[in-house]
């Protein structure tokens, strides 16, 4: 009998290192669902819990995922604008690093990225959307993108191989098409996959789905208490941009109104582009629903509309055109999270929603972002990881767009290479949302300036209740405490009871310069 037990072993053996040999492609490895809007802001997204918009414009199923997992409440990008955010989530460097410092810029494609590592570990790659990075996508299995910024209304996309093509319909109801597509047909079910699905919504110019052009109809949605901002006691930078809701829409391309501005107090020289793309039948819907309304304003600009008047309409015009078009996201983040119950994908996918940056949604009289300013600073970040992250745990750490791939090749169980910038999340979503034993209290941010809104250079650091930073045009330094001043509105720089503050935030500058390897 015992002659016979190695040919009983050898099998068994054999059998084993099979088995060990499948164990990582037979997959303990989760999937990721990366849904990324451009230029959402905090301040509209019910979980945040301080959202003005809470009444009248819920984000039900953005707030089932904060629920159902982890929501960040300081979460910060570093630098406040599409393209860098974007070439900062697939590097996990800051723009000077990869090279992507403004919307000018072209990514490039050779260096190093999270979907090449992730592709090398075996996992499947795949991003639908707004990519915004100018060149081609490098590092992924499937790609299928909005060319630049892509159109609302009927859009292209730009495919792997032929000629674009054209989707009839909206475009955040077409991502998620897409998305689902990839997921329920093409894709590799043996092998994990990320998925990056990218909206173009709620970007400028804040074009709704069809089925939204009435929702807020005959509303005041509330203004922001800063809506009317003087700009005194902060830098003399702030009263130089160019992105107030008062001077700086355009009557067609934001204000939706057809022909030539009637009143000077809009910019003119850009149309509504995505009317010109609508069909007739589309375009007929638009003029029933904005048609009464940009009547009604026409007749009020006759009459002698004051500047406060015409400021409150725009702020209205704007934001309820921007809730609308996020009404849509939240829909379509549902319709996925619906999908993955249903395909049996929910338990080993980690679904993350985040946006490229924040916005301002009529603080401080503006809109667009660019500045380290809270609003535009801050980038939500909710994750569901079930089995991992326990719901609804709410976390303080500070945590920046430079962690986002790192966390990526934890997952994937890749090492991450020394020259990566920020930090896996993992540590902290394993520990309910506690940061770790030295992990950063303050993170570094650096807008470099472009011509667009004319805002002006500026470098800072933040930490969780203190804000720095310098702009070089003016040689000026600016100091707020966010506990004292949330909201912003006066420097205290060289106020002399904040002498000890200014000297350690000075400090903490030099230190993350340094740190980051600031020219
Ligand atoms: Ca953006």
């Amino acid at each position: 009998m015992t002659s016979r037990h190695p040919f009983i072993l050898l099998p068994v053996a054999v059998l084993f290192s099979l088995l060990a040999a499948a164990a990582p492609a037979a997959e303990t490895r989760p999937n990721i669902l990366y849904i990324f809007s451009d230029d959402h802001a905090l301040q509209a997204i019910t979980a945040y819990g301080n959202s003005r918009y809470a009444e009248h414009a819920p984000t039900p199923n953005l707030d089932r995922l904060a629920k159902e997992g982890a929501i960040f409440l300081n979460s910060f990008c570093g630098n406040s604008i599409c393209g860098p955010s974007r070439a900062t989530v697939l590097t996990g460097k800051h723009s000077h690093i990869n090279g992507f410092i403004d919307n000018r810029s072209r990514f490039d494609g050779d260096q190093p990225t999270f979907p090449k590592y992730l592709q090398e570990a075996g996992y499947q790659t795949a991003i639908i959307g707004k990519w915004h990075l100018g060149t081609r996508p490098t590092g992924f299995d499937h790609f299928e993108i909005l060319p630049g910024q892509g159109s609302y209304v009927n859009p292209d996309f730009i495919q792997m191989q032929g000629p674009n093509k054209r989707y009839e319909g909206y475009v955040t109801d077409i991502v998620t098409d897409l998305t689902i597509e990839w997921l329920e047909n093409q894709r590799d079910p043996e092998r994990p996959f990320i998925m990056m699905s990218q909206h173009k919504a709620p970007h400028r110019n804040w074009m709704p789905a069809e089925r939204h052009y009435d929702l807020f109809d005959g509303i005041d949605l509330p203004e922001p208490e800063t809506l009317f901002d003087d700009y005194a006691n902060r830098s003399v930078a702030l009263q130089q941009q160019h992105m107030t809701i008062a001077n700086h829409f355009f009557w067609g391309w934001d204000m939706f109104l057809h022909g030539e501005p009637t009143d000077p107090r809009f910019m003119d020289g850009l149309a509504n582009g995505e009317y010109a793309r609508m069909t007739d039948e589309q375009k007929a819907a638009f003029d029933a629903a904005y048609g009464p309304r940009n009547q009604a304003l026409l007749d009020a600009l006759e009459a002698g509309m004051s500047d406060e008047e015409l400021t409150r309409w725009k702020y209205q015009r704007y934001i309820k055109n921007y809730l609308r078009t996020i009404q849509a996201v939240d829909e379509n983040v549902g319709r996925l999270l619906d999908y993955l119950d249903e395909a049996g994908l929910a338990d080993n996918t980690i679904v993350i929603y985040s946006s490229d940056q924040g916005f301002y949604l009529g603080e401080h009289g503006w809109y667009d972002k660019r500045w380290m300013f809270e609003e535009s600073l801050t980038m939500p970040f909710l994750i569901r990881w079930p089995g991992v992250v326990a719901p609804g745990v709410r976390s303080e750490a500070m945590i920046q767009n430079i962690d986002h791939a790192p966390t990526f090749l934890e997952i994937a169980g890749v090492e991450v290479p020394h020259d990566i910038q920020g930090h896996s999340l993992v540590p902290i979503l394993k520990n309910e949302g506690r940061a770790p034993e030295g992990w950063r209290e303050a993170i570094y941010y650096l807008y470099s300036g472009e011509p667009t809104h004319r805002v002006a250079a500026h470098d800072g650091v933040r930490t969780e209740r203190y804000k720095l930073f310098y702009l070089p045009d003016t040689d000026e330094w600016q100091l707020f405490d966010l506990v004292e001043d949330p909201k912003e509105m006066v420097s205290l720089h060289d106020h002399p009871e904040y002498a000890g503050v200014r000297e350690k935030m000075e400090q903490i500058y030099h230190q993350l310069r340094d740190y980051y390897e600031v020219e």
